[in-house]
């Protein structure tokens, strides 16, 4: 999994870009920019 910020919206979006198909879950856009996980290292616990 990688995070990706939309190039319109700047919506965050979790999953994998090259699935055909995916799209921005706020405006609908398919141009995304790969965010850069080495900013800050968290664990998710859920
Ligand atoms: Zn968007």
């Amino acid at each position: 999994m990688s995070l990706y910020r939309c190039a319109k919206c700047k919506e965050r979006i979790r999953g994998d870009i090259n699935i055909v198909g995916i799209q921005c879950t706020n405006c609908g856009s398919k141009i995304f920019y790969k965010e850069r996980p080495n900013v800050k290292k968290s664990l998710e616990l859920d």
